[in-house]
């Protein structure tokens, strides 16, 4: 009951948080966290900035059932959350936004690489997604097929999408895709940007203090 207790509190908590950065406005976005076989999911219509404990709705991941009657209806992306679960074991934690200039830049047919040593550690090799109408399980399905290999997939004309063991991690990977967003505009302005190598990449990889890092997020236990 207490990790339920918890979650609720940690959900409000980053909500907040996404909608401050700028990551996504009005009643865009939606985030989720596993406790057991139940996911508590943004409910539909509400800004994740105002959604209180008690309106985050509890679904059993195996069955996809809302629980206990719940009076508000679960985001209308819960099939994409669903799906996403049953795939990997491993995540506890998932955050779709709409960051602004990320949105910008993979809608006009760029990709965006992760080019700094924190981003490269944190965002692994994003995956991209062309459009596909929200809300549908065909989404939810191309979403599903990505985050076998990928924590970070970009929705062109749409949004982003990340996963992580927990809402700290899930929330850094959105924060740190925007901001590389940014870099790459002001790089993209200045001159000519110039991306890792190979063997650049699987060095950050192999670097101890990123591992490091890596561990101590996703150990920490929220306030
Ligand atoms: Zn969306």
């Amino acid at each position: 009951m207490n990790d339920i207790v918890d979650i609720r509190a940690q959900l409000v908590k980053w909500g907040k948080r996404l909608v401050e950065k700028g990551l996504v406005v009005a009643a865009g976005g939606n985030i989720s966290a596993r406790v057991g076989d139940t996911m508590f999911i943004s409910p539909s219509g509400y800004s994740i900035s105002e959604a209180a404990e008690e309106d985050y709705v509890p679904v059993e991941i195996s069955t996809g059932k809302i629980l206990d009657d719940f009076p508000l209806k679960p985001s209308s992306e819960v099939l994409m959350h669903l799906r996403c679960y049953r795939v990997r074991p491993d995540i506890r934690a998932i955050v779709h936004v709409h960051p602004p200039l990320l949105v910008g830049i993979i809608s006009a047919g760029e990709m965006l690489y992760p080019f700094t040593p924190d981003a490269v550690a944190l965002l692994g090799k994003p995956a991209v997604l062309d459009y596909i109408l929200p809300t549908t399980d065909e989404l939810a399905r191309a979403v599903e097929e990505k985050v076998k290999s990928a924590d970070v997939i970009f929705l062109r004309n749409h949004g982003v999408v990340t996963v992580g063991a927990n809402l700290r991690e899930a929330c850094y990977k959105a924060e740190v895709a925007e901001d590389t967003a940014k870099s790459f505009l002001a790089a993209k302005i200045t001159g000519t940007l110039r991306l890792f190598n190979e063997d650049e990449l699987e060095a950050i990889k192999g670097l101890s203090s990123e591992q490091y890092r890596l561990e101590i997020m996703r150990k920490m236990q929220e306030a």
